[in-house]
């Protein structure tokens, strides 16, 4: 009998020895991801700075994808152009077999955003575009995590396959929801992304499905006063079918929301309109609730086009899911960016955070580098939609949210567009570099986890079907000239 307590107290010690020893190895490897990105950092910010300088909007993106996909091929990485017939958009693979890790990297500037790294607003050209989505450090800080992962697979201390996205069109045109169309993403196991912020956390909140679309009305054209009775007037049907819209705001959830601006409405008021057309986007809380309510604004163009005596057409632009978030992946997230740790600033870097909110006329909060804990999972999301969703619903997807702005900073304003041009924003974009590689360190060496996360994935997903909201047909490609 003693010496079966002996054997039992031995293996117990073995086993605990073993796992500690996993830990330790786990948490050098972490900080080898630490040490790569603080090795690269230098040329990461330069990679965010021109790209801040290019602003390209969306598919535009030639010289912003072309340096980060000439960079990550000089890293090593097998890169692949133009994927998803989209000029812009691009994969760099290192490594083999499994488990395939994928992170995504964003890049495309928001027009007539132009803004100097300054405190007060002055274009730095003028009527140009702008990184007030902070987009620009997005790309270059998912790809040091990437990288930092090679080395470790080159070092021989992980392996299976790391993959970068290079994903164009956030803004406009959904590129992600091509790329998914395409296949590209099915056959990762996890895929992480990280989005600028005023708040590090790991993310836990969905975003809002939506669904974009064109109605357009066609009547006939006549003289307004000489012959009005022969004319039938397609503005006259837009205004009953944005009327229609506005009533029907009373009968829908909170969750919903509607807006709309008339793309044309005639051209001169002594010509009855024959054409006229709205654009609209439908969101809510799930991609289900807003396909409800596009059944009922089809109806109201029909109703509006009686009313009119014109013909009517509904065009669907394009269409994002909300994002199916992860618990697992979150909290695996929140481990890693509590070893990264805070990010901390100078007073420099504080009063400039001060001077900039105060210039837009907004509340000085200074700077927040704090690791937030994991927020409760709203049961409706804030505002807001990203192509993200599309992955998440392919993919169990893992994101952060890191500071490059100060506290309570308006988003897609100059303030953004300015702090993402200066350490500010550099230094969120390394911690997410640094958060998301660790993060990696945990999928790569942990089956049972990724096991853990995908059959959260599935339960969630439910009987949904993906299917890309896109019209048929290759991505509209923007003219260059
Ligand atoms: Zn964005």
């Amino acid at each position: 009998m003693k010496n079966l307590y002996l054997i039992l107290f031995s293996t117990i010690i073995y086993l605990a020895t073993i796992s500690s020893f996993a830990q330790n190895s786990s948490l050098q490897k972490k900080q080898t991801v630490i040490k790569s990105v603080e090795k690269h950092q230098q040329e990461l910010i330069a990679l965010s700075d021109s790209i801040w300088g290019f602003a390209e909007t969306a598919l535009m993106e030639h010289k912003s994808s072309k340096m980060l996909a000439d960079y990550a091929e000089r890293q090593g990485f097998r890169v692949t152009r133009g994927v998803a017939d989209l000029p812009t958009a691009f994969i760099a693979t290192y490594g083999s077999g499994k488990p395939i890790i994928g992170v995504m990297g964003e890049y495309d500037a928001l027009p007539g955003l132009s803004q100097k790294v300054q405190t007060t607003k002055e274009s730095h050209t003028p009527n140009a575009a702008g990184h007030g989505c902070g987009h620009n450090m997005f790309g270059p800080g998912s790809l040091g995590a990437a990288i930092a992962i090679k080395e470790l697979m080159e070092a021989g201390q992980l392996s299976g396959t790391i993959r970068f996205y290079g994903t164009p069109a956030e803004e406009d045109l959904a590129g992600k929801v091509y790329m998914a169309r395409a296949g590209l993403f099915d056959d990762l196991d996890v895929c992480l992304d990280w989005h600028p912020s005023y708040e590090n956390e790991a993310n836990t909140q969905s975003s809002q499905a939506i669904t974009d679309f064109t109605i357009n009305f066609k009547g006939k054209s006549a003289h307004s006063a000489l012959d009005p009775w022969n004319g039938r007037s397609a503005l006259d049907a837009a205004e009953f079918f944005t009327s229609g819209i506005n009533s029907l705001r009373e009968h829908v959830k909170p969750s919903v929301r509607m807006h709309y601006v008339y793309k044309n409405a005639g051209q001169v008021p002594n010509v009855v309109p024959a054409e006229a057309s709205v654009w609209l986007w439908i969101r809510d809380s799930k991609r289900s609730g807003v396909a409800a309510i596009a059944e009922r604004m089809k109806n109201i163009a029909k109703g509006a086009a009686l009313m009119a005596g014109v013909d009517s057409e509904v065009v669907m632009n394009n269409g994002l899911y909300e994002i199916l978030t992860n618990e697992i992946g979150a909290k695996t997230l929140q481990k890693n960016i509590e070893i990264v740790g805070p990010i901390i600033y100078t007073e420099e870097e504080i009063k400039f955070a001060n001077t900039i909110m105060k210039a837009y006329g907004s509340e000085s909060k200074g700077i927040d580098g704090s690791i937030h804990p994991i927020k409760k999972k709203r049961k409706d999301p804030a505002g807001g939609s990203t192509d993200v969703g599309d992955v998440s619903y392919i993919v169990p997807e893992i994101s952060l949210s890191a500071t490059t702005a100060p506290a309570g900073a308006p988003w897609h304003s100059w303030v953004v567009v300015s702090c993402g041009g200066m350490s500010i924003g550099h230094k969120g974009m390394l911690f997410a570099s640094k958060s998301l590689g660790a993060t990696m360190v945990d999928l790569f060496e942990d089956k049972s986890l990724i096991i853990k996360i995908r059959e959260e994935f599935i339960r969630k997903k439910g009987k949904e079907v993906w299917k890309a909201m896109l019209p048929d047909g290759p991505a509209p490609i923007p003219n260059s000239n």
